[in-house]
């Protein structure tokens, strides 16, 4: 099985694995069907792993914001005739065809699958990224973090000598 980065179209000899959806899934029943079916090994190859991130990214934006869309879509075309003419299942249906058409509108012009949860991983180790703000927050916190921790261990143990040294009043003598 031939590798294929799915960002650059060419055929790779390393790439990190792309997770099969959905999507994937029916593209290659119909081409089986079809008997079109290639079978490739869908990949990112290892100077795409970047481009694959942000594609991926504005994806699952679309995706997310078509769906909602759609769902009021559906919803309007549900309850409006209720309280307008009554319940109409022709609604209904426009309803779900236009749904349909709108979740399936991000999935045709800008599909792009995940990488595979291992290979994401392993992507993440390889490519060197910038620390983002909020790991450098992470590191600022963690810091001050210790840095409180040392001087309250401090301030006890200094409270400590102090009590050590102070004469117990109770036991005062008069
Ligand atoms: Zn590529």
């Amino acid at each position: 099985m031939a590798k294929v980065c799915i960002i650059c179209s060419q055929e790779v000899k390393q790439g990190h694995a792309v997770a099969d959806d959905a999507v994937i899934r029916s593209i290659r029943r119909a081409k089986r069907y079809l008997r079109i079916a290639k079978n490739n090994e869908l990949v990112v190859c290892e100077n795409d792993l970047e481009a694959h991130r942000k594609k991926r990214q504005a994806y699952e934006r679309n995706l997310a914001v078509y769906m909602v869309v759609a769902g009021i879509v559906l919803v309007l075309l549900v309850f409006l005739p209720v309280f307008t003419t009554g319940f109409s299942a022709y609604a209904v249906l426009v309803g779900l065809l236009f749904a349909a058409i709108l979740v399936f509108m991000p999935v045709l012009t800008s599909h792009t699958p995940a990488l595979e949860a291992g290979a994401a991983k392993a992507a993440s180790a390889t490519v060197p990224s910038k620390p983002s703000k909020m790991q450098k927050l992470d590191k600022i916190e963690r810091n001050v973090g210790n840095a409180f921790h040392r001087i309250r261990k401090r301030w006890k143990k200094a409270a400590g000598k102090k009590a050590m040294k102070k004469p117990n009043p109770g036991k005062k003598k008069k």
